[in-house]
């Protein structure tokens, strides 16, 4: 998926349109007056005209600067090629000696701000946008001297990061707190996750649909069942391979016939303080799955959702890769902001 903006804004060194309204009372009629060259840092333009305007009825003047260009020292343009140095991993110091290659001399600090507006203006424009399914992760990033632990919700509508929390993914109180306003602001309704269990407590509590990730389902069980291979009496593999069977196929009935399977094999023949026999493990195994059969099975009935989490990893390889060099945050909120834009864009 590429979500790069990869036309970076025209820059114009003059304009002879007219400014459409006043900008301190939408006056529609006004004077020039006057004309000023302003030098820009950009990679084309040194210079740029731009004229004064009066307006005919608050009588205010003001500046009409041409396309790409604002108050702001640099152009448009400038500001979102030093964003997108950053975002693909390059430091400050980095970004700022390939714009002095290009004779364009910006400092650290116009950098940094520049990456921390963009950030800003991306959650703005995320902030109210509808997500129907959104994907979970837990992740850690380096902060503060050591690993912190950060929770990511990716869109999959189009794979972009859109919330970072700065909690553990194994809490289900702090997953929940911290995704249900999110659930009412983006009128979330399936979330696809691995399949930890306080996931499984999250989609319940805040009554959403859920996907679990089949790459994951598919190692675990995978794993398992390599393990009961050598274990389990010869006279009960035939239920290993209907596991398989199951999983590679995901029947509807797949739960129903699971939960047959677990009643075939007899009960629980060790003590408590025992280690759990083969047979046990096994019959463990199929009610598990049994129970969560709904949760594998999302993606077949609703065609939005994916049936694995990879973009959100994907999203979250991003972030890591920039993550390196975040270290310099001071507070959650910069972190967050840089994390998120960073996970945005792909290369
Ligand atoms: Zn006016």
């Amino acid at each position: 998926m590429s979500i790069v903006v990869l036309k970076l804004p025209d820059v114009k060194h003059k304009t002879e349109e007219r400014p459409k309204c006043c900008p301190y009372c939408k006056g529609e009629t006004f004077q020039r007056w006057g004309r000023v060259s302003k030098p820009v840092k950009d990679v084309h333009v040194r210079q740029v005209k731009v004229y004064r305007y009066r307006c005919c009825s608050c009588k205010r003047t003001f500046r009409h600067y041409p396309e790409g260009n604002t108050r702001a020292d640099q152009t448009e343009r400038l500001r979102l090629l030093a964003v997108l140095m950053w975002t693909c991993g390059l430091s400050h110091r980095a970004s700022r000696w390939i714009l002095s290659g290009l004779k364009v001399l910006v400092s650290h600090m116009t950098i940094w701000r520049d990456v921390q507006a963009e950030a800003q203006a991306h959650k703005k424009r995320k902030q109210w946008k509808a997500m129907r399914v959104v994907g979970l992760d837990g992740a850690y990033v380096l902060g503060w001297g050591e690993k912190q632990p950060v929770l990511v919700a990716v869109d999959l509508g189009t794979g972009e990061p859109f919330a970072l929390g700065y909690i553990n993914e194994y809490d289900p109180q702090a997953v929940r707190r911290w995704l249900a306003p999110l659930v009412q602001r983006h009128g979330i309704t399936v979330i696809v996750t691995d399949d930890l269990f306080s996931y499984k407590v999250v989609a319940e509590k805040l009554q959403l649909g859920h996907q679990v990730c089949q790459f994951h389902v598919r190692r675990w069980v995978g794993k398992t069942l390599k393990q009961l291979q050598e274990t389990v009496p010869k006279e009960w593999l035939w239920v290993l391979e209907q596991v398989r069977e199951l999983l590679e196929f995901l029947p509807p009935d797949g739960s129903k016939r699971l939960f047959a399977l677990w009643k075939q094999l007899p009960g629980r023949r060790s003590k408590p303080d025992q280690a759990r026999l083969a047979l046990e493990q096994l019959r463990d195994l199929l009610l598990r799955l049994s129970q969560d059969w709904q949760r594998y099975c999302v993606f077949q009935s609703e065609p939005q959702v994916p049936w694995t989490n990879n973009p959100t990893e994907r999203a979250i390889g991003r972030m890591k890769m920039r993550a390196r060099t975040v270290r310099g945050y001071k507070s959650w909120p910069g972190m967050e902001s840089g994390l998120l834009l960073a996970g945005t864009f792909a290369r």
